[in-house]
C-alpha cells in the first residue's frame, strides 16, 4: 500500500490543495492519504492566522466536500497540532512508519516547499524512510516535479481576499468565524 503523507499549514486549505489530493488518488500516486496540518511551522516568517484546531476543522470540512470515492481514502491526522512545540516532518514520518509498518510512505511536497528541503531537520534520515513526490506548482520551475495541472492559488491570496478558491463548507466556516478579517 502506498500511503501518502501531505503536510502543510493549510491556513486555510484551498482548492489547490484539494485538487492535488484528488489527483494523487486518481493517478494512483498514492492509495491512501494522510493530510497533516502543521502545528508551529518552521521556515515561515509569519505564524498561522487560524489556530491549529481551526485549520484542522477546515481540512476536515474540505475533505467532506469531496466525492465519496476520494474522501473515503483521505484522513486528517492531527499529530502535529496535538504535539507541543515545533513540528519536524521526520518526527511525524517516524510515528507514521511505526503505525503503518507495511506501507510505503510517499511524502508529498510542492516545488516551493522542496526548495527549502535541504534545511529540513534530519533530512538524510527522512530520505531513508520515504519516497519523495515533488508536485509542480504554477509559477515555479522544477523539471523533476510532477505536473498535476495545479490550480494557481495560494492560502496567502485567500487570506488577502484575492481568491475565493475554497470549498463551500470552508468558505462558510471562514465567514462564520470571522477568520482573515484585517
Ligand atoms: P501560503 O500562501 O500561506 O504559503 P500555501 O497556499 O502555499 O500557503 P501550504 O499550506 O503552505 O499552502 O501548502 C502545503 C503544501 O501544498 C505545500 O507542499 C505546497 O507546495 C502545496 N501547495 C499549496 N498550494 C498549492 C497549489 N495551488 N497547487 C499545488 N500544490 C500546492
Amino acid at each position: 500500500m502506498k500511503l501518502g503523507l501531505y503536510g502543510g499549514t493549510f491556513d486555510p486549505i484551498h482548492n489547490g490543495h484539494t485538487h492535488l489530493i484528488t489527483q494523487l488518488l486518481q493517478l494512483g500516486i498514492v492509495d491512501r492519504l494522510l493530510v497533516v496540518p502543521a502545528g508551529e511551522p518552521r521556515l515561515r516568517e509569519n505564524a498561522p492566522k487560524a489556530s491549529g484546531a481551526q485549520r484542522r476543522t477546515m481540512c476536515q470540512l474540505a475533505i467532506n466536500d469531496l466525492p465519496p470515492e476520494i474522501r473515503s481514502k483521505v484522513e486528517i491526522n492531527p499529530i502535529e497540532i496535538l504535539r507541543m512545540g515545533p513540528s519536524y516532518t521526520i518526527d511525524t514520518v517516524e510515528a507514521v512508519a511505526q503505525a503503518y509498518p507495511d506501507d510505503e510512505i510517499i511524502l508529498i511536497v510542492g516545488t516551493d516547499a522542496y526548495e527549502k528541503f535541504d534545511q529540513w531537520h534530519r533530512v538524510d534520515e527522512l530520505m531513508k524512510l520515504v519516497t519523495l513526490e515533488i508536485i509542480q506548482r504554477p509559477g515555479t520551475i522544477g523539471d523533476l516535479a510532477r505536473d498535476i495541472d495545479a490550480i494557481d492559488v495560494s492560502a496567502t491570496q485567500v487570506r488577502l481576499h484575492q481568491s475565493d478558491q475554497l470549498s463551500p463548507s470552508v468558505a462558510n466556516y471562514i465567514k462564520e468565524n470571522n477568520l482573515y478579517v484585517s
